[in-house]
């Protein structure tokens, strides 16, 4: 099983990084540790050179564009204003632990008031814009953080892959959209990935009508379109040490927990795990080339 999407060189493992990392490969799970900024960028790869089965990315994730204080999980976060800066990327990009550009996307929701909005998409799109330049130029897949935004997600990778660019296609993680949504990124090649937000039971307001061919009401929204997402098309993720999946909810997220979204997605398609996971990793090796 490969976590496709967790940040496992960040400061909520600062004190037992190297057991978290040896515990997930000791249960058969590789990762893929994600750069969001310069300097997670740089020592993801640092981390990752350590272990076999541990791959990085490297990239600018959109919070990171502009300054703001929000509270994700109980963690604070601050994040610092930075820009995409390709000449530093390229560089760390030669590094054969690094799979891909990103993550890097579109955050329409998460916009200070302070801000003014229009300005601070343009900036999203002109950062956004240049990651993918990159990887198309070196030859790597994309990872995709998309929040609220899904329509210009959708165009601006249309407009490189139309062109003939960005051949190795990429992920849109952490998927949370319609299922609509998810075949326009799927038609253009690109996998969705979803993480332990498909464990979470539905909220109010969030129940779909009962599944067609004997699955009953009681599924969230998000499950409903797992259920009907090829499988061809789909990786497994943590996020962690955000989104800790059911059945751990309130405790750190780890990589290795991964196979509780396994499980689900298992469930929700009415298949095994072992099948989830076959299909799942072979469509990560894929993409990564790992
Ligand atoms: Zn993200
Ligand atoms: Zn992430």
């Amino acid at each position: 099983m490969i976590d496709t999407h967790c940040h496992v060189h960040f400061r909520a493992y600062k004190d037992d990084m190297d057991a978290v990392i040896k515990r997930t490969l000791q249960k058969g799970v590789r990762m893929i540790t994600i750069g969001t900024q310069s300097t997670t960028s740089k020592n993801g790869i640092e981390v990752a050179r350590q272990y076999d089965g541990v791959y990085t990315t490297i990239g600018l994730h959109p919070n990171h564009t502009c300054e703001q204080h929000f509270e994700d999980e109980q963690e604070e976060i601050h994040t610092r204003c930075e820009s995409f800066d390709p000449a530093y990327y390229r560089e760390l990009a030669k590094d054969p632990k690094v799979v891909a550009i990103g993550e890097c996307g579109l955050d329409y929701y998460r916009i200070p008031a302070e801000v003014d909005r229009e300005t601070l998409i343009g900036k999203q799109k002109e950062e956004l814009r240049k990651q993918i330049a990159l990887a198309d130029e070196l030859n790597l897949p994309v990872v995709i953080h998309c929040r609220g935004a899904h329509t210009d997600q959708v165009a601006m990778l249309k407009e490189f892959v139309d062109t003939g660019r960005l051949t190795r296609r990429g992920v849109i993680h952490c998927f949370t959209g319609t299922l609509q949504e998810a075949r326009a990124y799927h038609a253009i090649g690109f996998l969705t990935s979803f993480t332990g937000i498909i464990t979470f039971p539905p909220r109010r307001g969030d129940l779909s009508p009962p599944f067609q061919g004997g699955v009953g009401g009681g599924y969230s929204a998000l499950q409903k379109v797992v259920r009907d997402c090829p499988l061809e098309m789909m990786m497994l993720e943590t996020d962690a040490p955000y989104l800790t999946p059911e059945p751990h909810r309130g405790e750190r997220n780890e990589p290795w927990m991964v196979q509780f979204v396994a499980e689900k997605i298992a469930q929700l398609k009415e298949i095994t795990t072992d099948e989830v996971d076959r299909v799942t990793t072979q469509n990560a090796e894929k993409l990564f080339g790992i």
